[in-house]
């Protein structure tokens, strides 16, 4: 079973943006840019999945900057088999990508795609649905455990466990399948010197949207961006009695 896994390059999680003075958008000049954490985990899983016998071979994606190789490099150590870059300076919104992926999905036949629930510096939460959409694919988002039946050559179905508000739910896929991963799917494991070295060696195609026949072309346009409104500072009260009063009389919660 072939699994492809589509990842982003974002602005480091630890990083905190500031907004341009313009209100165009974040700074990302100068800062530290890492490999979108909810696809570290769809790396991992598929990583697993290999290890357990269930996948064949796995192809990470991105699309974006020439920048993006770094991304793609992790991914490899981490322990794809080899990678595509759909390189492209275009700002890329989530249906953009979306149709990018399903182009190289009708190259690659993967069996299972694996993907972030969402990149952290959009919070779309969209092109794994958009994608599942486009292929005509089933899909079970927010997954927090997937088990494959079958052997490498011939796996019919994926069980997925999903995060819901409710609980978990359990859903049971036909191939070829879509699923995004929360965020207790598993930890990635730490990418070592030697497997970046090794990830070296290893394949990095690179393609243009317009090789894959896609438009790119942004159908959002942005507004405004802003920060948050600041909160303000807390008092602290004397007794309970206090408390429920302003509870009550100036909070009016209770
Ligand atoms: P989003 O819909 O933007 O929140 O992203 C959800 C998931 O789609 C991410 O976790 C990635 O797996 C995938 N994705 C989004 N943008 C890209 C991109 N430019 N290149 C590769 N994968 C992407």
């Amino acid at each position: 079973m072939k699994v492809l896994v589509p990842v982003k390059r974002v602005v480091d999680y630890n990083v905190k943006v500031r907004v341009k003075s313009d209100q165009s958008g974040v700074d990302i000049a100068n800062v530290k840019m890492s490999m979108n954490p909810f696809d570290e985990i769809a790396v991992e899983e598929a990583v697993r999945l290999k290890e357990a016998g269930k996948a064949t071979e796995i192809v990470a994606v991105s699309c974006g900057v020439l920048q993006s190789q770094e991304t793609l490099r992790t991914a490899m150590a981490i322990g794809a088999d080899r990678s595509i870059l759909v390189e492209t300076d275009a700002e890329l919104q989530p249906l953009a990508v979306a149709k990018l992926l399903k182009a190289i999905a009708d190259k690659e036949q993967p069996q299972l795609i694996i993907l972030g629930k969402q990149a952290i510096d959009d919070d779309a939460n969209q092109t794994g649905q958009m994608l599942a959409a486009l292929l005509d694919w089933p899909q079970a988002t927010y997954a927090s455990k997937v088990e494959v039946d079958g052997d490498k050559a011939d796996a019919p179905r994926v069980k997925v466990t999903r995060e819901v508000d409710g609980g978990l739910e359990v859903v049971s896929l036909t191939l070829p399948a879509i699923v995004t991963t929360d965020l207790r799917l598993n930890e990635p494991r730490y990418v070592t010197l030697p497997n970046i070295m090794k990830a070296k060696k290893k394949t990095l195609d690179n393609v243009k949207p317009a090789d894959l026949g896609v438009d790119v072309t942004p159908r959002l346009k942005t507004l405004k961006v802003s920060e948050p409104a600041g909160r303000a500072a807390g008092i602290i009260v004397p007794d309970v009695a206090t408390l429920v009063d302003k509870l009550k009389n100036e909070a009016k919660v209770i």
